[in-house]
Order: structure tokens, then sequence, then C-alpha cells
């Protein structure tokens, strides 16, 4: 296991092992962050990495983790946007203790 030296914006630089770094690549962009939670003041530290940190990294053996964009991103969007009254009739709605089943069509309409 490789000691890695990283800098905490709280702390400056620290020492933390590799099983305790995280790279993080999108699969559709290819760019990559890498994340450790500071041994010190335990804050989550996030950084962009280029690939050739990428590359070192992996090489210690930091664990690498590809992710993708939500799909719901290419979803073709259709109908208004939600207004400020659809809102407060959403409000009201889920005054109802059966509100889920109203608006999936399953229920009665009954106030609690
Ligand atoms: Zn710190």
């Amino acid at each position: 296991m490789a000691t890695i030296t990283a800098s905490c914006p709280t702390c400056g630089d620290i020492k933390v092992t590799s099983r305790e770094v995280q790279v993080q690549v999108c699969s559709a962009t290819d760019e990559a962050t890498y994340s450790l939670l500071c041994p010190e003041c335990r804050l989550i530290v996030n950084k962009p990495a280029e690939p050739r940190v990428v590359e070192l990294l992996a090489s210690a053996g930091v664990r690498v983790v590809h992710w993708d964009l939500p799909k719901e991103l290419n979803e073709q969007k259709i109908g208004p946007p939600i207004s400020y009254d659809d809102l407060i009739a959403f409000h009201f709605e889920i005054q109802y203790t059966n509100w889920l089943e109203l608006i999936t069509g399953g229920g009665q309409n009954g106030a609690d």
C-alpha cells in the first residue's frame, strides 16, 4: 500500500494511503477527480485530476471508479415547466395521507 502526499485546503500537506484515496472518471467526458478524507480535520477533499495524475494514482493502487452522466440528461423534455401554481397544488395534494396513491392513480381523495 503506497503513501500519497496530498493537500488539504485547511491543513496543508497531508499523508494518506492509497486505500484512502479514490479517483472518479466521468465515462462521457473522461474528466476525472480524486477524493480523500483528510485524516487531520476529517474534511472531504475533492480535486480535479489530469490524466497523468489519474495514471500515477492508479499505478499506486488507488481505486478508480468510472461513472456515467444521469440518463435524464438525454430525455426529451415535453410539457410546460412546473409553475408556482403546480407547486401549491402539490403542497395541498400531499396533505392527504394517500397522496402517493392519488398521484399514481390508485386511490380516492380523502383528507386526513
Ligand atoms: Zn484537513
